[in-house]
């Protein structure tokens, strides 16, 4: 049988570009981590071709013995992970599981309650192009312009003035930790479910570094790529009371066949999440985040514009406020890139500038940690790109901070028996 590289080079030689520019750069997007060889060989394998239309032991096609066993494994050890009475694991992406918690708990025309867009929320909690926008009536809760954190009182107040049937909590660009027990005492005085979206914290929860939200959602959603560090995918956890529904709502309400390979995957990066040394690297994506924080904090920096939003961070990532900086998010972002860190400019709340460019970046540490980045090592990138946001900086500077970047690159190789 030939190879990729025989049959199409072309995309062959994509991947292996692709794999070069993972390499040698360093990786700071807040949703990116790089899934370990196990998880691309379970996703790479003969599991693709396999229908398996149903769940494990009601299937709709014959001959899926074995993708029962994977994906029952993917469902007990996200189970035990997170403490759950109840996992789906078959959603193909963090949209798919959110799609279909929501229409297992709402009715078309039913109101939601989520974090904005603009105040670090994600699209699926009720962007006004997304589903979630023009299946429901939306009411937006916003963050603090003071403390950058979620305004409770604001929550409690729009929960009172709209009686959503469900909140969501949950966040794709926020730098703290959310308090899932007043949400739910607020859920409860007035009649709402409450769905937890933590996709992106997901990771920090199972190693136990940050509150799980289980005990206090009826639904949770997560991603299974981000801090968590396996396949793209998504997983559905519940109660008992809401099993049936969020089954009957992934499939056949939201999709066809699973993904089996990609399950299998989510099975092999559950395992590992459950380990002592994914609870070792989580502490380094935490302690990195910090370090960043606090760099970005020092003088230096502030001089520069550069402020960090809520002044600090409890999780994987920094959101860094550039509204008076002369450089906006967009030209920030291409600087990084041209040192070979990448981030992604992000608005900021209240953001004066345009959404194609903003005020803002999400720096985040997981990626980094994965590939064995210690204190240090995140002490340096975070000079690295202190130095790089100065207004002055020019083509010397940002030629000693590439080779900088470069160095640790080299220091912590990624994928070594990949080529
Ligand atoms: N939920 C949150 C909070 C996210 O940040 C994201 C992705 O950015 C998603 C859901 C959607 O995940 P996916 O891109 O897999 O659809």
């Amino acid at each position: 049988e030939a190879d990729l590289s025989t049959v199409d080079p072309d995309v062959a030689a994509a991947v292996k570009a692709e794999l070069g520019r993972q390499q040698s750069t360093l990786e700071m997007i807040a949703s990116e981590n790089f899934a370990p060889v196990s998880v691309l060989e379970a996703q790479g394998s003969v599991l693709t071709n396999k229908y398996a239309e149903g769940y494990p032991g009601k299937r709709y096609y014959g001959g899926c013995e074995h993708v029962d066993v994977i994906e029952n494994l993917a469902i007990e050890r996200a189970k035990a992970l997170f403490g759950a009475e109840h996992a789906n694991v078959q959603p193909h992406s963090g949209a798919q599981a959110n799609a279909a918690a929501m229409v297992s708990l709402l009715n078309p025309g039913d109101t939601i309650l989520g974090l904005d867009l603009a105040h670090g929320g994600h699209l699926t909690h009720g962007m006004k192009l997304n589903f979630s926008g023009k299946l429901y009536n939306v009411a937006a809760y916003h963050v603090d312009k003071e403390t950058g954190r979620v305004d409770m009182a604001e929550v409690e107040r729009l929960a009172n003035e709209h009686k959503p049937q469900l909140i969501i909590a949950g966040w794709s660009a926020y730098p703290r930790q959310l308090d899932f027990a007043e949400f739910r005492r607020i859920a409860d005085s007035v009649g709402a479910k409450l769905m937890v979206d933590m996709a992106h914290f997901a990771g920090l929860v199972a190693a136990g570094l940050h509150p799980n939200p289980v005990p206090y959602a009826d639904v949770v959603t997560t991603t299974t790529h981000k801090t968590l560090g396996g396949p793209r995918g998504g997983i559905v956890l519940s109660t008992q009371e809401y099993a049936k529904k969020i089954n009957s709502a992934v499939f056949p309400g939201q999709q066809g066949g699973p993904l089996e390979h990609v399950i299998a995957g989510k099975a092999v990066a559950l395992k590992i999440a459950a380990s002592e040394e994914f609870a070792e690297r989580q502490r380094r994506v935490l302690e990195g985040a910090k370090i960043l924080a606090d760099r970005l904090s020092q003088s230096d920096a502030a001089d520069a514009g550069v402020r960090v939003l809520s002044g600090g961070t409890d999780v994987h990532l920094v959101l860094v406020d550039l509204v008076n900086s002369t450089l906006d998010g967009k030209q920030a972002e291409d600087r990084l890139h041209e040192i070979g860190i990448t981030v992604n400019r992000n608005a900021v709340p209240f953001d004066p500038r345009p959404p194609m460019v903003t005020s803002g970046l999400r720096v985040g540490t997981p990626a980094l940690a994965t590939r064995g980045f210690g204190a240090e090592d995140f002490t340096e990138v975070a000079d690295i790109i202190v130095r790089a946001l100065q207004p002055n900086a020019d083509d010397a500077v940002l030629g000693e901070l590439r080779g900088r970047v470069e160095l640790l690159a080299k220091k912590h190789p990624l994928y070594p028996g990949l080529s």
